[in-house]
C-alpha cells in the first residue's frame, strides 16, 4: 500500500535517497506485506517519487500530554473555628439542636 502522508517525526530519512527529512515534509510510506511475514515499511521523499498530491492535508501536530488545569475544590473547607464532629458525643445519642428526630 503506497500512501502520501507528512513527516511526524523530525530527521527521517528517506529510503531513496538518504536525505533526511524535516517534519511536515510529504513522505510516500509503501508498506509490503508479504504471506505469513510482517509488514515491512519503506520512505520515499517527493523528489524519488514523483510530486506528492497537491491536495496532501497539512500536518496535525497531536500530543498525548495531559492538558493542564488549575486544581478546583470539590467541597467547601469548613471556617476557622468550626469544631469538627465528636463522634463519640454523637454515638452517646447527643445531637445538635435542629437535629432531633
Ligand atoms: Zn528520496
Amino acid at each position: 500500500m503506497r500512501t502520501w502522508t507528512r513527516v511526524a517525526v523530525p530527521a527521517t530519512l528517506c529510503g531513496g535517497c538518504n536525505r533526511q527529512l524535516l517534519k511536515g515534509d510529504p513522505v510516500l510510506l509503501i508498506d509490503l506485506a508479504f504471506l505469513g511475514g510482517k509488514m515491512i515499511h519503506r520512505v520515499r521523499c517527493d523528489r524519488c517519487e514523483g510530486p506528492a498530491p497537491p491536495d496532501l492535508p497539512a500536518l496535525v501536530e497531536t500530543t498525548n500530554a495531559i492538558t493542564p488545569r488549575p486544581m478546583t475544590k470539590f467541597h467547601p473547607v469548613l471556617p476557622l473555628g468550626t469544631p469538627l464532629a465528636d463522634f463519640r458525643a454523637r454515638q452517646s445519642g447527643e445531637r445538635e439542636p435542629g437535629e432531633d428526630g
